[in-house]
């Protein structure tokens, strides 16, 4: 019997996996990877510099036991190359492999945006452990970093390097920080205590050169203005690594186009995670993955299930002003009203129809997401 063939051994693969077999021990599953297949918490690798945890320590389990628990063939450091759809074969750098049906867990790429300079090539991103780990030699011996991005990674860094005793510098086109999350009023509950913590802000500009300096490095932004840092840490976004499915004639958007089953326009290939375009939905964030996780594992299993997002709330990991947020489309119709405010804000968006459809929780008023997520209609 041909496996049921996993490519990725991020929280999607190894989500799927274990649900599966939570239901069947007995469907042969290999995971393949081109990294180490060591599981570990990636939202942990933003918040772990102020801890002083290395990569090594954020392995949660090794490859070797995860395969073993889960009773899997696991094919770490192996690349795939290309899939032959009609073959159900895939190429990889040892060789090929064929599946039954195959799971595409592929993640995300960070966004580069061309830059000017003879050092736009130090230009540093965290995506896993092996970036992390880069990062951290990396600020051996640095001061001062500048951060590409005032998103919710992009504070998060913010908040861990400037706890953990760097000068931080924040660049984002925006006005205030999260701002294409959350309303003013609540990004400026964020501004003041990162600002407090030491953070530097240069709001409504952007990055356009960057030049090795004396020491360090020059970052000239679109007005002229040049901030210097040690070392330049990029936060601007990811974009779903499409090309694999792509380059075999599977149909992709802006992630791999997948139904409420997960699956593709191939019936034996289906895709989930950071990779997947879900009924036109991109969802980069845990819970989401979780719940596909779970669903795809009742597919495989045989079981009539469809994917069904409840509302997720994303929670920023800023603990020196932490904020909850459940976002709504740019171009909602409606108004962002506060519902309370003291150490922090409660803000609900509520539409024509005054039915709250999203909110946004900061400091003292975090702890209500679920009292919040009950209030949607
Ligand atoms: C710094 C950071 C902090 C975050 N914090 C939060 C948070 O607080 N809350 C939240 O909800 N979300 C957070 N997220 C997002 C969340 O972590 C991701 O949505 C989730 O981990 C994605 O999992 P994934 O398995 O889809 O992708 P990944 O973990 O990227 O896994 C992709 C896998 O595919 C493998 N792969 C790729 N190409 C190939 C190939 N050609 N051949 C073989 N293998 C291949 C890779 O090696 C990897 O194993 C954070 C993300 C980052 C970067």
């Amino acid at each position: 019997m041909k496996p049921v063939i996993v490519l990725g051994s991020g929280l999607a693969g190894y989500t799927l996996v274990r649900e599966l077999r939570k239901l069947n021990r007995d469907i042969p599953v290999t995971l393949v990877s081109r990294d180490s297949g060591d599981y570990y918490s990636k939202p942990m690798l933003s918040n772990a510099f102020a801890q002083n945890k290395d990569a090594t320590s954020l392995v949660l389990t090794p490859a070797s036991e995860m395969a073993k628990q889960l009773g899997i063939t696991l094919l770490a450091h192996t690349d795939v190359r290309a899939i032959h759809r009609h073959e159900k074969r895939l190429d990889t750098c040892s060789g090929a492999l064929e599946y039954d049906r195959l799971i595409l867990a592929l993640g995300a790429d960070p966004i580069r945006i061309p830059l000017q300079g003879d050092a736009t090539g130090a230009v540093l991103s965290v995506n896993d452990l092996t970036d992390y780990a880069q990062l951290r030699d990396a600020l051996g011996t640095a001061k001062s970093i500048a951060i590409m991005g005032g998103g919710l990674i992009g504070c998060e860094f913010a908040n861990d390097l400037a706890v953990a005793g760097y000068a931080v510098t924040v660049i984002d086109p925006g006005p205030y920080p999260l701002a294409s999350l959350m309303p003013e009023q609540a990004g400026k509950q964020l501004l003041e205590p990162l600002t407090k913590l030491g953070v530097t802000w240069r709001f409504g500009t952007a990055v356009q050169r960057i030049d090795k300096a004396t020491s360090g490095y020059a970052l000239t932004l679109a007005g002229g203005t040049v901030v210097h840092a040690d070392l330049v840490l990029s936060a601007i976004g990811l974009r779903p690594r499409i090309q694999l499915a792509r380059d075999a004639g599977i149909n992709v958007n802006r992630g791999i186009v997948v139904n409420e089953r997960l699956c593709t326009d191939d019936d034996s290939i289906f895709a989930l995670g950071d990779c997947a375009e879900i009924e036109g939905r991109v969802l980069p964030f845990v819970l989401p993955v979780m719940h596909a996780g779970r669903a795809l594992a009742s597919i495989l299993n045989a079981e009539e299930t469809r994917v069904n997002f409840p509302a997720m709330p994303v929670v920023v990991k800023t603990p020196v002003h932490p904020v909850a947020v459940l976002p709504v489309a740019r171009d909602a119709a409606g108004a962002w009203q506060v519902m309370a405010s003291g150490q922090g804000v409660k803000m609900g968006f509520f539409d024509e129809q005054n039915k709250m459809t999203g909110f946004v929780l900061t400091g003292e008023y975090v702890g209500e997401r679920s009292q919040m997520t009950k209030m949607l209609r």
